[in-house]
């Protein structure tokens, strides 16, 4: 079945910290959504690529994507290669989603940076019929960049308000990575996010873009064209309801 919205995100984990209330917020509106990450992870610092496989898995099930799957670009190396968007252009044409999820182009972490790139590329090349995958070309209707650590302007903000619970879920899926009771269990060195001011800050962070946008919570968005609407009038006037900022 053809996915509405595909999430892709260089690590496990990437996703559900940054957009998974969007994703969650689609699929109770029965949108059919998939996450793919690029990577297993295997270079991070507390757990094993098993632990954070079944982790994936959890998060996923946290998620209500229909589809969820890794692939095996080695970790810290993704690039823009021939060979890494042959990859990533079959999962395009196996799911045909109208939308893909990418992040955004800045950051610190070149696998982010650089897997913005690739998905970007590979999204638009999936529809050129003459790359041979035997499948049949297919072009999602829009690249849709989310962000991990640095911040941009967003095109648009998704209210997730009432889904921000189970966001939580889906992020401490990953007990490995993030502040968990039994902390020893995985390692006893702690890492940036395993912090619990970190969930704290992606906690704070979403509370700010909903305030942007007058709701409780919010997931910011970015994309590189202009949007185009039809009838401005009717657009401000279902999404605000008339109300006047
Ligand atoms: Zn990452």
């Amino acid at each position: 079945m053809p996915l509405d919205a595909l999430a892709f995100g260089a690590h496990p984990d990437d996703v559900e910290l940054a957009c998974s209330g969007t994703l969650i917020k689609l699929a109770s509106q029965g949108y059919e959504t998939g996450v793919i990450a690029l990577t297993r992870g295997e270079l991070s610092t507390r757990g094993t690529s098993e632990i954070r496989a079944g982790e994936f898995d959890r998060a996923a099930k946290a998620m209500r994507v229909s589809v969820h799957k890794m692939l095996d670009i080695p970790d810290g190396f993704i690039e823009p290669s021939r060979s890494q968007k042959l990859k990533v252009i079959q999962e395009i044409r196996t799911h045909r989603p109208r939308i893909v999820l990418a992040p955004y182009w800045e950051d610190r972490h070149p696998d982010h940076a650089n897997a913005s790139i690739l998905v970007r590329e590979a999204a638009y090349l999936a529809g050129l019929e003459r790359i041979e995958t035997n499948q049949d070309a297919f072009r999602p209707y829009r690249v849709v960049f989310y962000p991990c650590r640095y911040e941009f302007k967003p095109s648009f903000i998704v209210d997730i308000s009432g889904f921000h619970d189970q966001k939580l879920r889906a992020i401490q899926a990953y007990e490995s990575q993030f502040d968990h009771p039994e902390k020893n269990r995985f390692g006893d060195q702690e890492t940036n996010i395993s912090r619990p001011e970190f969930l704290e800050a992606v906690i704070t962070r979403s509370k700010q873009y909903g305030s942007y946008i007058g709701t409780a919570f919010g997931e910011p968005f970015l994309v590189r064209e202009p949007l185009r609407l039809d009838d401005p009038v009717e657009f401000f006037d279902s999404t605000y309801g008339g109300s006047l900022l």
